[in-house]
């Protein structure tokens, strides 16, 4: 050893450590709750919902009915100005039959009540 004494090793361990914590601690949070939940025998996916909800038409059950390359933005600020008139433009989401979820792949070998 070349002049460092076992505490400064240990505060070179314990300041590494605290930037790993720092840098991951993000991704060791998802792992954590992802456990937890399983460790809770809730579902991985939905967390014992037993539903997800549709990734197009955001859980609203409806789409634009002037397609995919449409101005969304202006379509956004279109539906936030005036909800009930934008619906008329709007179609039932194939995707989920407007439902606005699915029920969940995790869960849907379990018998719904
Ligand atoms: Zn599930
Ligand atoms: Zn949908």
């Amino acid at each position: 050893m070349v002049g460092l004494t076992a505490s400064e090793i240990a505060g070179y361990g314990v300041g590494a450590l605290l930037v790993c914590v720092t840098v991951y601690a993000p991704k060791v949070d998802v792992l954590l709750s992802a456990s937890q939940r399983s460790s809770l025998g809730m579902c991985k996916r939905c967390g014992d919902l037993r539903m997800i909800a549709c990734s197009r038409c955001r859980g609203t059950g409806y789409v634009k009915s002037n397609g995919p390359f449409s101005f969304r933005l202006m379509d956004d600020v279109y539906e936030w100005l005036s909800d009930s008139e934008s619906k008329t433009n709007s179609i039932r989401c194939s995707k989920c039959q407007a439902r606005g979820h699915f029920s969940c792949p995790s869960c849907s070998d379990i018998p719904q009540a």
